[in-house]
């Protein structure tokens, strides 16, 4: 997994998983921005959000 934010290789596996309609998802945090994101999957297409942060 890369970071849509900063590009770095995330290693980690997601600390969140959900179900949202028909798509599986599931939350990355970002070790080198402090970003977390979320990743959208629905029959091997994959796409990304990156939620807003709270200032
Ligand atoms: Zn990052």
């Amino acid at each position: 997994m890369i970071c849509p934010v900063c590009n770095a290789e995330i290693q980690e596996t997601p600390f969140k998983e959900w179900l949202f309609n028909d798509y599986s998802v599931s939350r990355y945090k970002c070790q080198e921005c402090g970003y977390s994101f979320n990743v959208y999957s629905k029959e091997g297409k994959e796409s990304y959000t990156i939620p807003k942060r709270k200032i």
